[in-house]
């Protein structure tokens, strides 16, 4: 179990330094292949918004050059990746056409006068392993644009004060007729005079100025549930990019990058440990104090453990946020020591000189025969 991230390279199967083309090639390979729609497996969602994310960065020519310079340590920071969310709908539509006939979730093909949601957003964040397990809020600072109290959003000083634009009757689009020596052309284009909402604003909001929405500088308390693991997402709602036409805003993705514990070490939901024990305890065996992330819990080593062999501390593992218990697991390191006192020396003589005595390579040698 690697809670590390990948490389997002790795992530869609190219090395360094491939060009434009090869890493739009296997986005949409790897895209089609972990749509959550088309692909059944239980972590297919997670490896589409990993693929996505990877996408996102090296398709941006500026956000590719950093993180080829620093790595992920580039793309850190409450400012998130900002940008399109899911490498941007536009591409959806385009990859999943042959699909859906037509537009992926039949969506991207409605008028463009109406209100829609604005574009998810995403960042990363840090916390410590005992965080995760035991939860936490964080705070962060964050700018977002959020729909204008004023004016709901519309831009207007008064409900009454929005009207159809008269040019293009509401619709948003102009069509222009060209007649020529061939034929009578029509062509489709934005509305000049409304920017293609279909209303004019007759009286614009004094408080945003007319643009039905303020930019921020909030402060979020963002509630980590106990248990989470590295990579998954808490989902903030609203604090994503703008909604277009006073649609809602978009939802913040924030991932969840958990940090190393010297000891513990994180498998899922169960914890393992590595403990040495001293030969001698091994042989007759003993009762140990073992860390766990709850405390010390007692116990007991049978005689004759081995060397790797495993003890389950039942339930003290962590408690993942949808309540499954999991364990710890102990595996014992028998030392062997590389300096002894005399004594201690004299009693391994004892040992080995006893009367009736053989050694695991007598039993082995004589097999061998
Ligand atoms: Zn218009
Ligand atoms: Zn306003």
């Amino acid at each position: 179990m690697s809670s590390e991230k990948r490389d997002y390279y790795e992530v869609l199967g190219l090395s360094k330094g491939a060009s434009d083309d090869e890493i739009k090639r296997a986005y949409r390979k790897m895209a089609k292949k972990y749509h959550p729609d088309i692909n059944k497996e239980p972590d297919a969602e997670a490896k589409f918004k990993e693929i996505n994310e990877a996408y996102e960065v090296l398709s941006d020519p500026q956000k590719k050059a950093t993180y080829d310079q620093f790595g992920f340590a580039g793309m850190d920071g409450a400012q998130g990746f900002g940008g399109q969310g899911f490498g941007g709908f536009e591409d959806f539509g385009d990859i999943f056409g042959s699909f859906f006939g037509g537009g992926f979730g039949g969506g991207s093909r409605r008028s463009n006068t109406g209100p829609r949601k604005g574009n998810d957003r995403f960042m990363q964040m840090r916390i410590d392993f005992m965080d995760a397990i035991f939860g936490r809020t964080e705070t962060i600072t964050l700018e977002v644009d959020e729909p204008c109290e004023e004016c709901s959003g519309t831009g207007a000083r008064s409900k009454s004060d929005i009207t159809s634009c008269s040019r293009c009757g509401g619709s948003g689009t102009v069509t222009t007729q060209q007649r020529t020596p061939f034929g009578v052309f029509q062509s489709q284009s934005v509305c000049p005079d409304c920017n293609g909402t279909g209303k004019k604003i007759l009286h614009k909001c004094s408080k945003c100025g007319g643009k039905g929405y303020e930019h921020k500088r909030v402060k979020l308390d963002i509630k980590i549930p106990a248990g989470i693991q590295s990579g998954q997402q808490v989902r903030v709602p609203n604090k994503g990019e703008r909604g277009i036409n006073g649609g809602p805003n978009g939802d913040l993705y924030i991932e969840i990058l958990v940090g190393r514990h010297k000891q513990f070490v994180r498998d899922g939901n169960d914890i393992r440990i590595s403990i040495p024990i001293s030969a001698v305890d091994a042989v007759l065996g003993c009762k140990i104090d073992v860390p766990t992330v709850y405390g010390d819990v007692e116990l007991t080593i049978p005689a004759g453990t081995q060397y790797g062999q495993q003890f389950r501390l039942k339930g003290k593992g962590v408690k993942s946020p949808r309540g499954q218990q999991g364990d710890q697991y102990v595996e014992v390191r028998v030392e062997i020591p590389t300096k002894i006192t005399r004594e201690e020396k004299d009693l391994y003589e004892k040992l080995r000189s006893k009367k009736g005595h053989e050694s695991p390579f007598e039993k082995f040698k004589k097999a061998f025969k």
